[in-house]
């Protein structure tokens, strides 16, 4: 079986980036259940390759706003053929490629901001030569003060795989069976639920913790070899 890591931003970075961006689409809004009763968004997930362009509804994704149940369904239908096939779109689902102002430095993976992780171009070739599947990079509409700047993709990291039901707490209600709305605090101690974990791609989010970025085995002795550092890699244990 292989090992799969959490990877994240360290505490202690010596890396300063930061960003002034938005998706250039903008997203799914946040909606309003009516059975469970939560207003909800937040979805970490972007969607960097969807092309809104040819969408005469594309206006309506620019403002974030909850929206009643079956008016946020219309939308987020309408997107669905422009995303990868079975992707997760859950409310506050960001779209299109990233636009708008970088400053300070960015390490070659950069996942400071888990709703639009970065790398560099070379990074990304680099790891693709080694092998790590699934990776998809797209290109980023962000302007930089600095003259010299590494050319930075955004990582579309889809969700897959869930936390094992033993490491959430005992009294998390199921998810709304209307919205899915599932809300519980993340744990200390995370477990991965082993059979829901994917076998095709190295690199993905949880389903039902999109913030946690997950890496295997294969993506994370790359990052080794290549010495990408900055990036806090702790092995999860499996059940
Ligand atoms: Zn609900």
């Amino acid at each position: 079986m292989t090992k799969f890591y959490w990877l994240q931003f360290p505490e202690q970075s010596r890396y300063t980036g930061d960003l002034h961006a938005s998706h250039k689409w903008g997203g799914l809004p946040g909606l309003r259940c009516p059975q469970c009763g939560a207003t909800w968004a937040g979805s970490a997930t972007s969607y960097p390759s969807a092309d809104l362009s040819s969408l005469p509804e594309r206006k309506e994704y620019e403002k974030p706003r909850p929206e009643p149940f079956d008016e946020f369904v219309r939308l987020r239908e309408l997107v669905r053929p422009l995303v990868p096939p079975g992707a997760q779109l859950k409310p506050g689902a960001q779209l299109g490629p990233l636009v708008g102002t970088a400053t300070g430095t960015f390490s070659p993976l950069f996942f400071c901001f888990l709703s639009r992780p970065l790398v560099h171009r070379e990074a990304l070739e680099q790891l693709q030569a080694e092998g790590v599947r699934g990776l998809r990079g797209f290109p980023t509409e962000l302007r930089f003060r600095q003259k010299k700047h590494p050319e930075l993709l955004e990582l579309e990291i889809l969700p897959h795989g869930r936390l094992h039901p033993d490491c959430t707490p005992q009294d998390r209600r199921p998810p709304c069976s209307k919205c899915g709305h599932d809300y519980f605090p993340r744990p200390d101690d995370p477990i991965l639920d082993a059979a829901s974990l994917p076998t095709h791609t190295d690199l993905f989010r949880l389903t039902d913790f999109e913030t946690m970025l997950i890496g295997t085995e294969r993506f994370v002795g790359a990052v080794r070899r290549l010495a990408l550092e900055d990036l806090d890699i702790r092995e999860l244990p499996l059940r």
